[in-house]
């Protein structure tokens, strides 16, 4: 498989502050993980910024406007509880934007046929600014898709261990974007319920705290796999959150990088069928550096065909 693999020094400059889990050191340690030589395959690329006309295909205007006018010139500015902005945060959050876009070119053209994005913020939450997301990469990257490709199904497939309210927002009723979730519940963000479906198009598969990959695994072969081979994306997309690991410090489900690897083999599979093997994943959430590292290392060498 030829896999790109987008990162770029902008990432860091969202600095989140001391302490905070969602920091740079995360795109570090991934960034050593994947200087290991079996990953010499990989094709390095370093994204364009993302556009004002990219974001608006989810956000409108003023959201954006909001953030910039909220950036402070040195030191945090809190939107909430847990969403930071700092003076290098529109940069970072555009590039991000900009990465998952080109991934969407790259890949839709055939120059690769799949791409890992190892972005930050993150994005699944946003609809306003939220739970460290201050825009919705993957969303707009469906969204984008959709506008410029002019496809009729795409998949995204969110295995984060928080719910992804804001994507589940951008496409409740929107029949041509199957949104499928699985996440710990009751957790943060309180949204996930298997009742919420829009226009059948929104498939949540809650985990109960201290799940493992047993239970992981057998909800994905009853519900959502399934679900996707019903579907036939002609794009799948993934929100790569790395926090229903075991050792994260942010949630209570029980996976293992072999349970990470399972998944992306079994999308795999399913791209293979419907999608031309067209795959773009983005990073989201995890919180543990080690298992962070390890666990994107072995979701990486798997959309590699290692
Ligand atoms: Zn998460």
């Amino acid at each position: 498989m030829k896999t790109l693999y987008y990162s770029h020094p902008d990432f860091l400059l969202h600095n989140t502050g001391v302490g905070h889990p969602e920091c740079a050191d995360r795109l570090r340690s991934i960034a050593t993980a994947l200087d290991a030589t079996q990953f010499a395959n990989l094709i390095r690329v370093s994204p364009p910024l993302g556009t004002e006309e990219q974001i608006r295909l989810i956000h409108p205007l003023f959201h954006i406007e909001a953030i910039r006018a909220a950036i402070p010139e040195q030191g945090e500015y809190y939107l909430d509880n847990d969403t930071v902005l700092s003076s290098g945060s529109e940069k970072a959050a555009f590039r991000a934007v900009g990465a998952v876009c080109d991934a969407v070119d790259k890949v839709m053209t055939g120059r690769a046929d799949n791409a890992f994005c190892a972005i930050r913020p993150p994005g699944h939450h946003a609809e306003p600014a939220m739970g460290f997301c201050l825009f919705n990469n993957v969303a707009i990257a469906a969204s984008y898709a959709r506008r410029h490709y002019h496809l009729e199904r795409i998949a995204i497939v969110d295995f984060d261990v928080h719910h992804g309210n804001g994507t589940q927002a951008a496409f409740y009723n929107q029949p041509n974007v199957l949104y499928a979730s699985s996440h710990q519940m009751p957790h943060y963000p309180g949204t996930g319920y298997p009742t919420e479906t829009g226009a059948g198009n929104i498939i949540n598969v809650p985990l109960a705290a201290g799940e493992t990959g047993i239970a992981f695994r057998q909800k994905y072969s009853a519900i959502i796999l399934p679900a996707l081979r019903k579907f036939k994306p002609e794009l799948l997309l993934i929100s790569a959150g790395f926090d229903a690991h075991k050792d994260d410090p942010l949630a209570s489900i029980m996976l293992e990088e072999e349970d990470f690897r399972w998944i992306t083999q079994e999308l795999m599979c399913c791209a293979e069928s419907y999608s031309e093997s067209r795959i773009i994943s983005a990073l989201e959430g995890g919180y543990n550096l080690d298992a962070l590292a390890a666990s994107v290392a072995v979701h990486v060498k798997t959309l590699m065909g290692l």
